[in-house]
């Protein structure tokens, strides 16, 4: 049984991926980054989703016990019409303090008069997952969708009630989250990653 923690402090993300790893029926214990003192705070400035999410993975490495796995993302959302931002800004898209509300806020201002068939956007998931014995794996997801021009739906987080996958008419804030769990871009990285496990 492979002991890992999250290097997350946002609980939404630590919640899907508690729930991935029970669906998936992994051979891992999943700890939060709470139970080795909390997630350092991590100047996300690589610049890539990549960079960051290795940058959350080292910085939990050095407080994690010798004997655990790591497990680090980085994910936002990118828009086409906007030259892939919020991307790697997503979460202070507003400002370093910004709220969920406040970075929807501006993305719905930033894309205003953009008509919906240029609207195009996509949620990335990079994963970096560290083991005991200098195990060093990378995974990537993507969830391709469109950005609405108002909110809808009071699931989710983040710019979950503005973004409508592709193939469906309802928002990941409308939609149940075991749709959200099959779908988005965090369950097809875990999906690449509980292959990894499973060979491993
Ligand atoms: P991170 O914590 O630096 O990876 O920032 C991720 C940010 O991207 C979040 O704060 C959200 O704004 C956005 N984001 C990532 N995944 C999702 C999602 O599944 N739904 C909605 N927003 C997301």
């Amino acid at each position: 049984m492979k002991r890992l923690i999250l290097a997350t402090g946002n609980a939404h993300k630590a919640e899907e991926f508690a729930r991935m790893f029970t669906l998936a029926g992994l051979p891992c214990e999943v700890a939060s980054a709470r139970s080795v003192g909390g997630m350092p705070n991590v100047e996300e400035i690589a610049g890539t989703f990549s960079g960051n999410a290795r940058l959350k993975a080292n910085a939990l490495k050095l407080l994690a016990p010798k004997d655990t796995w790591v497990l680090a993302d980085d994910s936002g959302l990118s828009c086409d019409a906007l030259g892939g931002a919020p991307g790697v800004d997503s979460a202070i898209y507003a400002g370093p303090q910004a709220t969920d509300a406040e970075n929807r806020a501006k993305l719905l201002s930033a894309l205003n008069g953009v008509p919906p068939a240029r609207r195009t956007a996509r949620f990335t998931c990079h994963l970096v997952l560290l083991g005991p014995h200098l195990e060093d794996a990378e995974f990537t997801g993507h969830c391709e969708g469109s950005i609405l021009e108002a909110e809808r739906g009071s699931g989710g987080f983040g710019y979950d009630n503005l973004f409508v996958p592709t193939g469906y008419t309802q928002t990941f804030g409308e939609l149940p989250a075991t749709t959200k769990d099959e779908l988005s871009h965090r369950a097809k990285a875990f999906a690449a990653l509980a292959t990894w496990l499973r060979l491993d």
